[in-house]
Protein backbone atom coordinates (compact mmCIF):
# COMPACT_ATOMS: atom_id res chain seq x y z
CA UNK A 1 0.00 0.00 0.00
CA UNK A 2 1.14 3.71 -1.03
CA UNK A 3 1.76 6.26 1.38
CA UNK A 4 -0.96 8.81 0.32
CA UNK A 5 1.21 11.47 1.74
CA UNK A 6 4.37 11.29 0.22
CA UNK A 7 3.93 7.81 -2.23
CA UNK A 8 6.68 6.04 -1.01
CA UNK A 9 5.31 2.73 -1.91
CA UNK A 10 6.97 0.91 1.23
CA UNK A 11 4.58 0.88 4.59
CA UNK A 12 4.29 -1.15 7.45
CA UNK A 13 0.64 -2.41 8.95
CA UNK A 14 1.13 -1.58 13.19
CA UNK A 15 -2.24 -2.55 13.67
CA UNK A 16 -5.14 -4.21 12.39
CA UNK A 17 -8.28 -5.59 13.69
CA UNK A 18 -12.18 -6.35 12.64
CA UNK A 19 -14.81 -3.99 12.19
CA UNK A 20 -18.49 -3.56 11.57
CA UNK A 21 -19.07 -7.08 12.65
CA UNK A 22 -16.37 -8.55 10.61
CA UNK A 23 -17.20 -7.54 7.33
CA UNK A 24 -14.25 -4.94 7.05
CA UNK A 25 -10.51 -5.27 8.61
CA UNK A 26 -9.03 -1.71 9.64
CA UNK A 27 -5.45 -1.59 9.45
CA UNK A 28 -3.44 1.16 10.85
CA UNK A 29 -0.38 1.55 8.41
CA UNK A 30 2.91 4.12 9.13
CA UNK A 31 4.86 5.37 5.96
CA UNK A 32 8.85 3.62 6.32
CA UNK A 33 9.91 7.25 4.69
CA UNK A 34 7.94 9.92 6.19
CA UNK A 35 6.69 8.42 9.53
CA UNK A 36 2.76 9.15 8.95
CA UNK A 37 0.13 7.18 9.66
CA UNK A 38 -2.75 6.23 7.98
CA UNK A 39 -5.92 3.76 8.15
CA UNK A 40 -7.01 1.63 5.25
CA UNK A 41 -9.96 -1.26 5.18
CA UNK A 42 -10.20 -4.14 3.70
CA UNK A 43 -13.66 -5.83 2.70
CA UNK A 44 -15.12 -8.39 0.60
CA UNK A 45 -15.59 -6.97 -2.78
CA UNK A 46 -19.31 -7.16 -3.25
CA UNK A 47 -19.89 -4.84 -6.50
CA UNK A 48 -22.74 -6.35 -8.55
CA UNK A 49 -21.23 -7.90 -11.91
CA UNK A 50 -23.35 -5.93 -14.87
CA UNK A 51 -24.84 -7.28 -18.21
CA UNK A 52 -24.08 -4.82 -20.94
CA UNK A 53 -26.73 -5.80 -23.58
CA UNK A 54 -26.67 -6.05 -27.32
CA UNK A 55 -29.60 -2.43 -27.13
CA UNK A 56 -26.88 -1.08 -24.70
CA UNK A 57 -28.49 -1.08 -21.61
CA UNK A 58 -26.80 -2.53 -18.70
CA UNK A 59 -28.56 -4.76 -15.89
CA UNK A 60 -27.42 -6.56 -12.66
CA UNK A 61 -25.83 -9.89 -13.35
CA UNK A 62 -29.06 -12.42 -13.01
CA UNK A 63 -27.98 -16.38 -12.29
CA UNK A 64 -31.91 -17.19 -12.17
CA UNK A 65 -32.22 -15.69 -15.58
CA UNK A 66 -29.27 -17.85 -16.94
CA UNK A 67 -31.09 -20.85 -15.43
CA UNK A 68 -34.46 -19.79 -16.71
CA UNK A 69 -32.84 -19.59 -19.97
CA UNK A 70 -31.26 -22.99 -19.78
CA UNK A 71 -34.56 -24.92 -18.37
CA UNK A 72 -36.35 -23.91 -21.87
CA UNK A 73 -33.31 -25.27 -23.89
CA UNK A 74 -33.46 -28.05 -21.74
CA UNK A 75 -37.45 -28.77 -22.09
CA UNK A 76 -37.90 -32.42 -22.34
CA UNK A 77 -34.35 -33.16 -22.77
CA UNK A 78 -32.10 -35.23 -20.79
CA UNK A 79 -30.79 -32.85 -18.69
CA UNK A 80 -31.15 -32.53 -15.03
CA UNK A 81 -31.93 -29.10 -12.70
CA UNK A 82 -28.42 -30.36 -10.89
CA UNK A 83 -26.17 -30.01 -14.22
CA UNK A 84 -27.90 -26.70 -15.01
CA UNK A 85 -27.21 -25.07 -11.74
CA UNK A 86 -23.97 -26.78 -12.01
CA UNK A 87 -23.43 -24.30 -15.80
CA UNK A 88 -24.95 -21.40 -13.82
CA UNK A 89 -23.02 -21.35 -11.22
CA UNK A 90 -19.51 -22.10 -12.48
CA UNK A 91 -20.59 -19.29 -14.73
CA UNK A 92 -21.02 -16.61 -12.31
CA UNK A 93 -17.93 -17.60 -10.04
CA UNK A 94 -15.96 -17.40 -14.05
CA UNK A 95 -17.33 -14.02 -14.32
CA UNK A 96 -17.14 -13.14 -10.19
CA UNK A 97 -13.39 -13.82 -10.17
CA UNK A 98 -12.48 -11.55 -13.57
CA UNK A 99 -11.42 -7.60 -12.78
CA UNK A 100 -14.08 -6.35 -14.65
CA UNK A 101 -17.54 -5.56 -13.07
CA UNK A 102 -19.47 -6.06 -16.43
CA UNK A 103 -20.18 -8.64 -19.37
CA UNK A 104 -20.88 -8.43 -22.41
CA UNK A 105 -24.75 -10.45 -22.66
CA UNK A 106 -23.16 -12.07 -25.75
CA UNK A 107 -19.90 -13.74 -23.59
CA UNK A 108 -22.36 -15.06 -21.13
CA UNK A 109 -24.50 -16.55 -24.12
CA UNK A 110 -21.40 -18.09 -25.54
CA UNK A 111 -19.92 -19.10 -22.04
CA UNK A 112 -23.65 -20.81 -21.27
CA UNK A 113 -23.40 -22.30 -25.20
CA UNK A 114 -19.60 -23.55 -24.35
CA UNK A 115 -21.20 -25.37 -21.54
CA UNK A 116 -24.41 -26.78 -23.06
CA UNK A 117 -22.95 -28.60 -26.13
CA UNK A 118 -20.86 -30.46 -23.37
CA UNK A 119 -23.76 -32.22 -21.94
CA UNK A 120 -26.40 -32.06 -24.62
CA UNK A 121 -26.59 -30.90 -28.20
CA UNK A 122 -30.48 -30.47 -28.89
CA UNK A 123 -30.42 -27.99 -25.69
CA UNK A 124 -27.08 -26.75 -26.86
CA UNK A 125 -28.95 -26.08 -30.52
CA UNK A 126 -32.29 -24.80 -29.21
CA UNK A 127 -30.34 -22.11 -26.93
CA UNK A 128 -27.90 -20.66 -30.05
CA UNK A 129 -30.90 -20.29 -31.83
CA UNK A 130 -32.02 -18.43 -29.54
CA UNK A 131 -29.33 -16.56 -28.00
CA UNK A 132 -27.61 -15.75 -31.33
CA UNK A 133 -31.13 -14.84 -32.94
CA UNK A 134 -29.52 -16.62 -36.25
CA UNK A 135 -30.58 -14.05 -38.64
CA UNK A 136 -31.40 -17.07 -41.70
CA UNK A 137 -31.56 -20.43 -42.38
CA UNK A 138 -27.81 -20.41 -43.60
CA UNK A 139 -26.49 -19.45 -40.01
CA UNK A 140 -28.22 -21.73 -38.35
CA UNK A 141 -26.83 -24.72 -40.76
CA UNK A 142 -23.58 -23.18 -40.16
CA UNK A 143 -23.69 -24.21 -36.78
CA UNK A 144 -25.03 -27.24 -37.27
CA UNK A 145 -22.36 -27.97 -39.48
CA UNK A 146 -20.25 -27.01 -36.90
CA UNK A 147 -21.36 -29.24 -34.30
CA UNK A 148 -21.33 -32.03 -36.64
CA UNK A 149 -17.59 -31.40 -37.55
CA UNK A 150 -16.89 -31.49 -34.05
CA UNK A 151 -18.58 -34.74 -33.19
CA UNK A 152 -16.92 -36.58 -35.69
CA UNK A 153 -13.40 -35.68 -34.74
CA UNK A 154 -14.11 -37.48 -31.12
ZN1 LIG B 1 5.15 8.61 3.45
Amino acid sequence: MKCPFCNNPDTKVVDSRSQEENSAIRRRRVCEKCGKRFTTYERVDTIPITVIKSDNTREIFDKNKLINGMMKSCNKRPVTMNQIEAIADDIENTVMNRLEKEVDSKELGNMVMDRLKEVDEVAYVRFASVYRQFKDINTFMDELEKLLKEKNRI
